[in-house]
């Protein structure tokens, strides 16, 4: 199936509104396999309309609306679409009900305007709007389909999810099912590298997303039934997981600092923080995560070296001769936040998070992070380069929280090195 994007309104046009509609209807039809040919934006003009219903008929199976169904002049979708489906549009009173249902519950009377949106198509169909006043409603013409959707898109988006969206499924006589994997520690393009070719098969169809400090990667099937699209999915599931290893960190809807809390209490761990540059966003992270105060009792936020130094036992030598930012230190952190917490890990952080501060020695986007565990601490350089504080921040709690992981798990950190803790002053 073909299908086409139609977004109806001049304040599209003007740039006054991001055409989000797009975008969302875009990435819903891929999911369903339905193969997206164009996308178009045309004001509320009916001669242009037309012009392009007519052309993007004669090309696409499935034509999608977006905007144009409210009460006023200027919205004229539904109007423009049923002369080219060659449909009559007429008037529905239960529809009518419902408009004045929702007009009476804000305590206002119907304004005669609205009364256009009580018509629905002759031979077609409609579908009440539960979050507003105009039903999406759509047209046939033989082997030929247009949906209208209202514009704003807390009306759209349920409209679509709750009736159109099935009923294209029922069409195709197939369900979908999806599953979303995590990976940390790998970046959008390695990542490509690695598995870009699984993003070319058609069923179940692969999608990558970069996310700040991760990637997810999003499989879906179809398939007669939901057991069967699920058993796909898996099935190409192992596929990335052969190839990425332990670099996928979960799979659904929990984070890092999630899987980090499950794993800890699962082995009767515990972790502590000492946080510079990201001051106190690692622990600001795992306490988010309900029951956190099992495995999480101190994080250290010690963002001048007198804090290191008193907090956390960091030698002022060290301090001095080697630096802030600096793998020793982020060593003697890790280490000291262990010790003063008595907790079975800990993880430390130092670093440039900029715009300010850096020296071509230390570029901004430098971060050193220090792990401990038991008597060895590893240390990690972590090159972020130069993006903005907020994510090179982001960035930065991220990988601590997947060291944490790693270590919880009994996994290497990969591109770490392992000092002995006793070894304070290791160049
Ligand atoms: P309409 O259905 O044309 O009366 O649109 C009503 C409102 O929906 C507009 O004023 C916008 O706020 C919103 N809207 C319309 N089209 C879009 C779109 N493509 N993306 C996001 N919002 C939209
Ligand atoms: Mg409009």
């Amino acid at each position: 199936m073909t299908a086409e994007i139609i977004c109806v309104g001049t304040e599209l046009l003007l740039g006054d509104i991001l055409n989000t509609n797009a975008r969302f209807l875009a990435r819903e039809l891929a999911e369903l396999g339905i193969d997206l040919l164009h996308q178009q934006v045309v004001g509320d003009n009916a001669a242009r309309l037309e012009k392009l219903v007519r052309e993007a008929k004669g090309r696409s199976d499935l034509l999608i609306f977006s905007g144009g169904l409210g009460p006023t002049a200027d919205d004229l979708t539904k109007e423009t679409v049923a002369r080219c489906f060659n449909d009559e549009l007429v008037f529905e009173p239960s529809v009518m009900q419902s408009i004045n249902a929702y007009f009476l519950a804000t305590g206002r009377s119907t304004p005669k305007n609205n009364e256009k949106q009580a018509m629905v198509p002759q031979k077609g169909g409609w579908f009440a709007n539960p979050n507003g006043t105009a039903p999406a409603v759509w047209f046939r013409e033989g082997a030929k389909y247009a949906v209208l959707l209202p514009g704003p898109p807390r009306e759209l988006e349920p409209l679509w999810s709750g009736a159109v969206r099935p009923m294209l499924q029922r069409d195709q006589q197939r369900v979908l099912h999806s599953l979303v994997l995590r990976v940390a520690g790998v970046g959008e393009s390695h990542a490509e590298e690695l598995v870009g070719h699984l993003f070319q098969s058609e069923n179940p169809t692969a999608a990558i997303y970069a996310k700040t400090g991760e990637v997810h990667i999003r499989i879906t099937a179809a398939a007669p039934t939901n057991m069967e699209a699920k058993a796909m999915c898996r099935a190409y599931a192992q596929k990335f997981y052969a190839l990425l290893g332990d670099a996928v960190y979960g799979e659904g809807e929990d984070g890092l600092e999630n899987v980090l809390v499950k794993t800890l209490a699962k082995k009767n761990l515990t972790v502590a923080t000492a946080e510079s540059c990201t001051g106190g966003l690692v622990a600001q992270r795992i306490t988010a995560v309900p029951g956190s105060s099992e495995v999480f009792g101190f994080g250290f936020v010690t963002y001048a070296n007198a804090a290191k130094r008193q907090l956390l036992g960091v030698d002022p030598m060290t301090l001095a001769e080697c630096g802030a930012v600096s793998p020793q230190v982020a060593a003697q952190m890790a280490a000291g936040a262990q010790k003063a917490a008595g907790a079975s890990l800990a993880v430390a952080l130092t670093g440039v998070a900029g715009p300010g501060g850096g020296t071509e020695e230390k570029p901004v986007g430098l971060v050193w992070l220090g792990a401990a565990k038991g008597k060895t601490v590893f240390v990690k350089e972590l090159r972020f380069g130069p993006r903005s504080r907020e994510s090179i921040r982001w960035m930065a709690a991220s990988a601590a929280l997947d060291a944490a992981r790693r270590l919880a798990a009994g996994l290497p950190i990969p591109g770490a090195e392992a000092w002995d803790k006793t070894e304070k002053g290791k160049p």
